[in-house]
């Protein structure tokens, strides 16, 4: 299998509130750049990436509306049945800034800084995302099993569920009602990483422990009363998904550059 002999330093597992640092180089490709270090959390476990910017020493921007990651291993840790860890991230640019690519050399610093309130959308979507998937889990937990996946955008969360036996009107309430308690609580949530893979990643709220590396907040409190809406996706599939329309987004993360 191919294999990459280096990784991106992921500075977003280091502090989750951290929206710039300097990266370095490490490759150009048509329309994406590789960098030593990133702030940005790329597409992964149903949490859409992080945008921003790369700004070069001579102030020029350029633009990235995606990151990904990839040339992960496999891990093959009992939490983590599907986990890639390592790998690298690379960075897609806007396609109106492909031209500035060419001015990136390998190894030049370049100053990484995601899309703040992006992030703090995404990081409070997937928190929510948790919410409901633990009021589902206490409502119905034979769909817990049959999950197909998750989409977290920042605007709402979703599940899908390939379950024969439809969510019911009241079930969907219960579900939303135990999300909300949850909220109205003010509940710290904790991440942590796995104690020999750095990679692998834990959320925990109320005792509640989900293995999961995307991007979170730190109390609940902040998403506010949310919604919960069902959709039959077809024969035996259900989705469910949660808004938050008071949410309060906290912008107040850390700059690490000196400036
Ligand atoms: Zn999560």
């Amino acid at each position: 299998m191919f294999a990459l002999n280096r990784k991106t330093n992921k500075r977003y597992y280091e502090d989750p509130s951290l929206w710039e640092c300097i990266g370095r180089v490490v490759k150009v490709d048509a329309n994406h750049v590789e960098l030593d270090s990133t702030v940005a959390y790329p597409e992964g476990g149903g949490q859409d990436a992080d945008h921003g910017t790369l700004t070069l020493p001579d102030g020029i921007q350029i633009r990235f509306n995606h990151a990904r990651k990839m040339y992960g291993n496999r891990a093959r840790i009992p939490d983590f049945p599907d986990i890639q860890v390592d790998g690298i991230i690379e960075h897609v640019v806007h396609e109106d800034d492909v031209p500035q690519l060419a001015l990136l050399t390998e190894g030049m610093a370049v100053v990484v800084c995601i899309d703040r309130l992006r992030r703090a959308r995404l990081s409070l979507s997937h928190t929510a995302s948790h919410l409901l998937y633990l009021g589902v889990a206490n409502v119905r937990p034979d769909a817990i099993a049959a999950t197909l996946g998750c989409h977290i955008r920042p605007d709402a969360a979703r599940f899908d569920f390939g379950i024969a036996a439809r969510f019911t009107s009241e079930e969907v309430l219960e579900i939303e009602r135990f999300a909300n308690a949850m909220v109205q609580r003010a509940s710290p949530v904790r991440v942590y990483a796995h104690s020999q893979i750095p990679d692998a990643r834990y959320w925990e709220c109320e005792g509640n422990v989900i293995p999961c590396g995307g991007t979170h907040i730190c109390s609940t409190e902040a998403i506010g009363p949310m919604q919960v809406t069902r959709k039959s996706l077809g024969k035996g599939k259900e989705r469910l998904a949660a808004t938050f329309n008071e949410a309060i987004f906290d912008l107040r993360s850390q700059n690490s550059l000196n400036r």
